[in-house]
């Protein structure tokens, strides 16, 4: 884990802190506001009994005809449901004759001046309160009013129960008991504000972790049981979370917590130091891999399989000395990460004794070198768990009968930690092998690659940085002396909503409802002006820069960079980027049957990328799930299935959904040890 400098730390803790005080308050223990206190905080609060969520507050509702993706799951009207006006926590405690001070905090306002105040100058003021009351903690029901502790209108609710020999399981939790006043100030003034409740062991009681109810029911489950092993529950919350504090491991006081939080441990892209000999070596350099005569690049490869063997090795140790209930778990994870280095294996496999593999992977990590020489002004080193993810689809991606085509891989890490290289490499990768392996070159040309985002998630940069990449392949093509790379140019659409880009020639040229062809800001190698036109009824794309480039093709050709509509379905882009709703119109679009070779001696795409693989939920997945189907088809040729990999934010359940989406079983990469996984360690 990356330690936070001590600067970071202290910004972390004020944002947390500024985050509490404008949802929660108060900003001072006697503050006055202007605003209604129930306008100004939204949490922390009892409301006072039967108090019904009015209409204007329920976000979920009117959210019809919006286009935000997330947003289109059903919304059911809260109408009819309550604000709290109750609030708790649960925890177990051993003692012999147990007991708690529970300590109570609060804060009421009232409106100075009443009703008749001047909606312009109504202040409403603060009152902290607080109560400490001793809780025995017998088996049975406890209820007492806080009144005689000085807070009106508030109740404490004890429930304990003796499960267990020698431990008792308890509820605590306060009940605003007013009722709706007459007014909405009658109200105001009835309900109760920052609420805290507390409870610190009396001598001779301890707090213990409460027995786990939680019985997995499924592979997710029982991995995170495995996963999170250590992690212990000491108190939960009700209406609210809850949050303990401990001195030395010994938990000394539990509480309710409106804005829980907790540490995240950063993912290091480094991975495991079993990597720490490989990574501190020139061999995950995409130049050296490029470059690289076959025994050496063979043996490099190995080298890394071999590091990430070492810690599968290393976790197998651990096994026998986990519980019983979580050996077998353990073990299953392991013979996945097993699965995972065979895999590799073969791919490796491929490279030494197929020189067209060969040829490809090197090729790909060239033109992955030069982009990122482009766009960075430095070399591409890679993290171990991209050059593992390319070696464990790659056999899959090069052979169109491989049975890897019956599986998802999905990559797992943080966004910004490098997932889109691992797809961009694998892109390039597909790019040249299906030139190497088609009878003439040219029939490998046509779409290679679908990417496909969420809508919101496709940005400009995206779209530069896969076009960096496929014009570095467009380069290396050009100045090809080997042959076999087809006369084809190896290009990139871009294929998304008509609000976005122009769906024809004449739509790019009186600027039709907003949308631009002008998809790429400057070219991406020299950086240089570039000049959009028309001759003829295409469109063109040329680097005006005034330094040498290699982008200045001769004879005043274009770029391969399409992005109306009209272009892609003539020019059938190697790499085609869209949008997920727009390949929900390939039902409905005849022109889009050119993008799947239909008709032509020219194969279908081999690979489909799919980011943001949790974005497609709710109605979404149901309609995607659907067309999707028809993309397999489509794609599927003499029996062959294109390749998907993608990633996704939530592991969990993520089985289920790639099987109900793309009728492939899923691959989870890095994968789960008996803690986390080695080549993304914490
Ligand atoms: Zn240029």
């Amino acid at each position: 884990m990356e330690e936070l400098t001590l600067k970071q730390s202290v910004f972390r803790d004020e944002l947390v802190e500024r985050l509490r005080l404008d949802l929660m308050g108060p900003t001072a223990p006697d503050e006055v506001i202007e605003d209604r206190p129930t306008d100004r905080y939204m949490t922390g609060i009892l409301y006072p009994q039967e108090t019904s969520i009015s209409v204007e507050e329920d976000d979920e509702l009117g959210v019809a005809g919006s286009d935000d993706e997330a947003a289109v799951e059903e919304a059911v009207p809260l109408i009819s449901t309550m604000k709290p006006s109750s609030a708790g926590i649960s925890f177990s405690v051993e003692g012999a004759a147990p007991a708690v001070q529970a300590r109570v905090r609060c804060g009421i306002y009232r409106l100075e001046g009443g009703d008749k105040t001047d909606p312009n100058t109504r202040r409403w003021r603060r009152t902290a309160l607080e109560a400490t009351v001793p809780l025995a903690l017998e088996p049975g029901v406890t209820e007492e009013s806080l009144e005689g502790h000085g807070i009106a209108g508030l109740k404490l609710y004890a429930q304990v129960s003796s499960a267990d020999p020698g431990r008792r399981n308890v509820t605590v939790a306060l009940v605003n008991l007013q009722s709706r006043g007459e007014t909405r100030t009658e109200s105001e003034e009835r309900t109760f504000f920052q609420i805290e409740l507390e409870a610190r062991p009396s001598p001779g009681t301890a707090f213990v972790a409460r027995p786990s109810r939680k019985h997995a029911i499924d592979d997710d489950g029982r991995a995170a049981e495995l996963i999170y092993r250590d992690a212990q529950e000491i108190a939960t919350g009700h209406t609210c979370a809850a949050g303990w504090d401990t001195t030395d491991g010994v938990v000394d006081a539990v509480r309710t917590a409106w804005l829980p939080s907790a540490v995240v441990p950063a993912v290091s892209p480094l991975g495991d130091k079993s990597f720490a000999s490989i990574t501190a070596s020139t061999k995950l350099d995409a130049e050296w891999l490029a470059s690289a005569p076959v025994p050496a690049l063979v043996a490099a490869l190995r080298e890394l399989v071999a590091a990430y063997q070492a810690w599968i090795e290393e976790n197998r140790g651990r096994v026998s000395s986990l519980p019983q209930a979580l050996q077998g778990q353990a073990a299953s994870h392991l013979g996945e990460c097993e699965q995972g280095v065979s895999r590799m294996l073969l791919s490796i496999q491929a490279v030494e004794t197929q020189p067209t593999v060969r040829r490809a992977f090197q090729l790909s990590q060239r033109a992955m070198d030069v982009q990122r020489r482009w766009t960075e002004k430095k070399p591409l080193t890679w993290r171990p768990f991209q050059l593992g993810f390319q070696l464990l689809v790659l056999a899959g991606l090069a052979d169109r009968h491989h049975s890897d085509r019956e599986v998802m891989d999905l990559l797992w890490f943080p966004t910004g930690g490098g997932k889109t290289e691992a797809y961009l490499a694998l892109t390039a990768f597909t790019l040249f092998i299906r030139r190497l392996h088609a009878k003439a070159p040219d029939d490998g040309a046509g779409v290679a690659v679908l990417m496909r985002y969420t809508l919101r998630l496709l940005t400009v940069q995206q779209f530069q940085r896969a076009a960096a990449m496929v014009l570095a392949c467009e380069h290396l093509r050009r100045s090809d002396a080997e042959g076999g790379l087809g006369a084809a140019p190896l290009s990139i659409g871009l294929w998304v909503g008509n609000s976005a880009t122009p769906g024809t020639i004449d739509d790019a040229i009186t600027g039709k409802g907003g949308a631009t062809h002008k998809q790429l800001t400057s070219c991406p190698c020299c950086k240089g002006p570039l000049d959009w036109d028309f001759p003829k009824r295409l469109s063109r794309v040329r680097c005006m820069g005034t330094d040498p480039c290699v982008l200045r093709f001769p004879k005043g050709e274009g770029l391969p960079v399409w992005t109306i509509d009209e272009d892609v379905y003539r020019e059938t882009p190697s790499l085609l980027i869209g949008t997920v709703d727009k390949f929900a119109q390939i039902v409905r679009n005849q022109k889009s049957g050119s993008l799947f070779a239909r008709g032509s001696s020219r194969m279908p795409p081999d690979l489909i990328v799919q980011d943001e693989l949790h974005l497609i939920s709710g109605p979404l997945g149901t309609v995607t799930g659907l067309y999707e189907t028809a993309i397999d088809e489509l794609c599927a040729q003499q029996g062959t299935r294109p390749k998907v990999i993608g990633s996704t934010a939530t592991i969990r359940r993520a089985r289920d959904q790639i099987t109900a989406l793309f009728a492939r079983r899923a691959f989870q990469f890095p994968l789960r040890g008996s803690t986390t996984a080695a080549l993304a360690s914490q």
